[in-house]
């Protein structure tokens, strides 16, 4: 499996690298919330030109919250944004959204198709675990059409939070074929 490359890899890492002993309070004072994207890896920090201990990084699919969890305090998103201000010094928060996004027009016949491979029951999800109907399973996925608006509405639901003060929030979306940052909302 992969883990035990994986593991095999850190073996070597730390006989070769000693790390700088730094704090977990983030230096630029900021949250960036993006996607889970594999195309991100690496080349997210180089565009934004972000080092280790500069900012909080909160990956989730479609750096979106997903319906269902908008209206709920219980958003895993706010809650690590306030555990981030309110802890470790957040003071400016950026969203950042990405070009050919796996969440952007997610289609309904394969998710089914493929939870129905993996030995996962569609209908009896949507039946018993209150997601609705087949639109209901693509909204508890947190697909959406256009990055451009989830990116907005984000921003929105961050801003909005009463959990959260007031600071900051921005919108943007980034390239990802050439790591071009395009603004979408300055707050
Ligand atoms: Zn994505």
């Amino acid at each position: 499996m992969v883990i035990d490359d994986i593991l095999a890899h850190n073996q070597q890492f730390v006989q070769q690298k000693t790390l700088p002993i730094i704090g977990h309070a983030p230096r630029k004072h900021m949250a960036v919330v993006t996607c889970m994207d594999c195309r991100l890896v690496r080349m997210f920090e180089q565009a934004l030109g972000l080092e280790r201990g500069d900012v909080l990084e909160l990956r989730t699919a479609g750096a979106t919250i997903s319906g269902p969890e908008r209206e709920s305090a219980a958003s895993d998103l706010i809650r690590s944004l306030a555990g981030g201000i309110y802890l470790l010094g957040v003071r400016e928060v950026a969203v950042i959204g990405h070009t050919q996004c796996g969440l952007s027009h997610a289609n309904p016949t394969v998710l089914i198709a493929s939870m129905q491979a993996l030995g996962v029951d569609p209908d009896k999800l949507m039946r018993e675990e209150g997601v609705g109907d087949t639109q209901g399973l693509v909204n508890w996925l947190g697909a959406f059409n256009d990055v451009h608006v989830n990116v907005r509405e984000v921003v929105n639901v961050i801003r909005n939070s009463p959990f959260l003060p007031k600071i900051p929030v921005h919108g943007l979306v980034i390239d990802i074929e050439t790591g071009k940052l395009e603004m979408v909302d300055r707050g």
